[in-house]
């Protein structure tokens, strides 16, 4: 326990010079007020203990670490096959917020849920006779996974996100188009965009990886959230697809499911052994916390967590 705690304090400070080398995400201008040299982490076993290290109390907007959530509730709420008729569960090598493959590849589907136009089509296939009801849905999930009943939205930040959201507009009227959404836009855009806006800390986001760690329960109350199927195809496609364009690079570098968000927020399960968060706003091109990274691939060597490694005891 004491040695873990150790390690992880090290970790933060010999990784904190890489914030130098990223930049806080300025295409939401409440995002770019962030201050860029932070960087903590989080750590919860499957077990119920947890580990905590450098700038983890700081708050940060969950960002696109909630499409995780959105994506377990639409696994849940539909199958697969009819999920994956409108958006399937292919890598892309664009940006997260490219439009590009909505025309060129793949039957007008959004390539996969981790990319912004796959999660807000997803949006549509959640349960819920209204958008209000769509967002308490995925809302509920998110607190029912950080174990925490009092997550709120950051309203500064939701309303930059509105104001200056015209690429996640551009992405929801295309997909109205070739009618892979219908109905009203905006107000799905505004379910979108406060899910995104959502507070947290460090340890909500450690514990929400370690209920996928813990095959859909939670370690904390031994509750099963959703299924260990649904488990398994949210790691599989976390893997290929949570850190976008990066992903491939993430998976030879740190070897875990991942996912992050342009808050700085990045997640990390290590199957049924550790959920783990590292928060850190200097980003890098592709929009993940380049120092957050840097942490998780001295951590993973550390502990050797990689799920590709060939030499577990
Ligand atoms: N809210 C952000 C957006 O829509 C989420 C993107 C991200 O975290 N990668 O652009």
């Amino acid at each position: 326990m004491e040695k873990m705690q150790r390690q992880l304090e090290k970790l933060v400070e010999k990784n904190r010079h890489w914030c130098d080398q990223g930049n806080t995400a300025t295409y939401i201008p409440e995002l770019s007020k962030q201050d860029p040299g932070m960087l903590g982490v989080s750590i919860f076993d499957t077990q119920g203990r947890q580990w905590h290290a450098g700038d983890w109390q700081m708050p940060f907007t969950i960002q696109s670490l909630s499409k995780v959530a959105f994506f377990i509730c639409m696994l849940v709420d539909n199958s697969f096959d009819v999920l994956t008729r409108k958006i399937s569960v292919a890598p892309s090598a664009d940006g997260f917020n490219s439009i590009v493959n909505l025309e060129t590849k793949n039957e007008k589907r959004p390539l996969n849920p981790m990319i912004n136009s796959g999660a807000i089509a997803g949006i549509t296939l959640v349960r819920g006779a209204t958008m209000e009801e769509k967002f308490l849905r995925i809302f509920t999930m998110l607190g029912k996974m950080t174990g925490n009943d009092e997550l709120s939205v950051n309203q500064n930040v939701y309303q930059s996100e509105k104001e200056f959201g015209d690429r996640n507009r551009s992405l929801a009227y295309f997909m109205k188009s070739t009618g892979i959404i219908d109905g009203d836009v905006d107000s799905l855009l505004d379910v979108y965009f406060r899910l995104c806006s959502i507070e947290v800390v460090c340890a909500d986001i450690a514990r929400m990886a370690a209920v996928l760690a813990f095959d859909g329960r939670a370690p904390w109350s031994g509750e099963t959230l959703f299924d260990i199927k649904t488990a398994r195809i949210v790691k599989a496609v976390m893997t290929t697809c949570g850190m976008y364009d990066g992903s491939g690079d993430f998976a030879v570098d740190v070897g875990l499911p991942g996912k992050s968000g342009v808050g700085g927020g990045i997640m990390a399960v290590s199957p049924r052994n550790l959920g783990i968060c590292v928060f850190g706003p200097a980003l890098d091109q592709r929009g993940n916390s380049l120092a957050g990274w840097k942490l998780l691939q001295c951590l993973s060597e550390e502990l050797d967590l990689s799920i590709f490694s060939t030499c577990k005891p």
